[in-house]
């Protein structure tokens, strides 16, 4: 089983962020700066062009309420999206996933270096917070 798999089946831990029935968000181990998080497709495929054209269009409905909820929690003026889509274009982790990456101030240029799970939780509190509560309304 993936890695990925494993943290969806809760075999793994995470910093959970917010989940659908299709779609997991959670932060990134190695963050690119602090609050990056992950949003991934719950269905093991191994790269984003694998998704069936609905699984893609509500991947992206999902990053774009990160995107939205990070604007509207963290007042921030920019946010990076990638996607590496291959092992050739840098893909590590095989199962296809979207990374959103907030920026508050200018790329430092440094590498990314893992962080542990509990700064994880702390980095995304704030975003966990706000669909928590998005959820709550909607039950
Ligand atoms: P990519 O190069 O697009 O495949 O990026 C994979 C990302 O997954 C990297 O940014 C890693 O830091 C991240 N990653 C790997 N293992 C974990 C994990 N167990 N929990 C959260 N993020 C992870
Ligand atoms: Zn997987």
């Amino acid at each position: 089983m993936c890695i990925f798999c494993k943290i969806i089946d809760r075999k793994l831990e995470a910093a959970w962020v917010y989940e659908t029935t299709s779609i997991a968000v959670f932060a990134d181990a190695c963050p690119s700066a602090p609050g990056h998080v992950l949003v991934i497709p719950k269905r093991h495929v191994e790269k984003v062009t694998d998704l069936t054209e609905l699984e893609a269009q509500e991947l992206y409905r999902v990053v774009f309420l990160v995107q939205k909820a990070m604007v509207d929690v963290w007042q921030i003026p920019g946010q990076n999206l990638q996607i590496n889509s291959g092992a050739i274009a840098g893909q590590e982790v095989m199962h296809a996933h979207i990374h959103v990456i907030p920026r508050k101030k200018a790329r430092s240029g440094e590498a990314p270096i893992f962080v542990p799970l509990e700064t994880r939780v702390l980095a995304v509190k704030g975003l966990k917070d706000y669909f928590d509560h998005l959820l709550e309304k909607s039950n």
